[in-house]
């Protein structure tokens, strides 16, 4: 039997791949995080929905894999790629003694994809994806990796920005950040990206240290070649094309 970790993109049904549509209208059984259910909400009226809080993922995961075994047709549903922090790794995980499961990931369009394209054409060249959440990472480790990140001029990509506890890391990454790159270096960021009330701003790693911003934003900052062009954040492809 197949269990589906399908990636629902950033919000919008828009930016859902057609593969992952189908997944969802086949199934029986679709487990969730509540506010990624409402997002699908149209989709999955006549479904068994299973939702919990956030900070449930492994209880989600074992309620989706023993529905799986009793034979039903489960999709377990992340935001943007399922694969990208999502719940991909933990079905892998927890279903691993569960030989009769075969676990199936449909990609989405993931938030630095999506972000990316509202703010410009940030990502054309090499980049690093940093969360700053550090719920299952230390601080250490993210500090380290947003050093090395910088000092390697990868644009880094921000996710999990800032939380309610975690208020001042977007500014403490910033400060990091700045010991390589000058004030000035184009910024930019984007709030419930494809969902109602989206938001961007083009900006300076300077005014992106003073933003205060909420979990639900990605962040990009841009390298030494970064510019803002009719204002939006351009990385150029390389200089062979210039
Ligand atoms: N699996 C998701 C990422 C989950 S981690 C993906 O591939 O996109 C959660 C973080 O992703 C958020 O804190 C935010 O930084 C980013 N994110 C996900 N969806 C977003 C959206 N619609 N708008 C802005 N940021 C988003």
């Amino acid at each position: 039997m197949k269990l589906y970790v399908v990636g629902i993109g950033p919000g919008d049904s828009a930016q859902m791949t057609p593969q992952a549509l189908q997944i969802i209208r086949q199934s029986d059984v679709v487990v969730g995080y509540t506010k990624y259910i409402e997002i699908i909400a149209h989709l999955i009226e006549e479904k068994t929905i299973r939702t919990s809080e956030m900070k449930n993922e492994k209880e989600r995961c074992q309620i989706a894999i023993m529905d799986a075994l009793k034979g039903k047709n489960v999709v377990v549903v992340s935001s943007g790629d399922a694969g990208i922090y999502g719940m991909a790794g933990l079905i892998y995980e927890l279903a691993e003694e569960c030989d009769e499961i075969e676990v199936c990931v449909v990609p989405g369009i993931t938030a630095a994809s999506s972000a990316a394209a509202v703010l410009g054409a940030p990502l054309m060249n090499d980049f690093a994806v940093i969360s700053l959440s550090d719920l299952l990472t230390d601080w250490s480790v993210i500090e380290k990796r947003l050093r090395l990140a910088a000092e390697a001029d990868f644009v880094i990509v921000l996710y999990n920005p800032s939380s309610i506890k975690r208020f001042d890391y977007l500014q403490k990454a910033c400060d990091i950040v700045g010991a390589y790159r000058p004030d000035e270096t184009p910024c930019g960021y984007v709030k419930n990206i494809a969902r109602e009330g989206q938001e961007s701003c083009v900006c300076t790693l300077a005014s992106l240290r003073n933003t205060k911003v909420n979990m639900f934003t990605t962040v990009v900052i841009g390298n030494s070649t970064t510019r803002v062009i009719r204002d939006k954040l351009v990385t150029p492809r390389g200089y062979r094309y210039v």
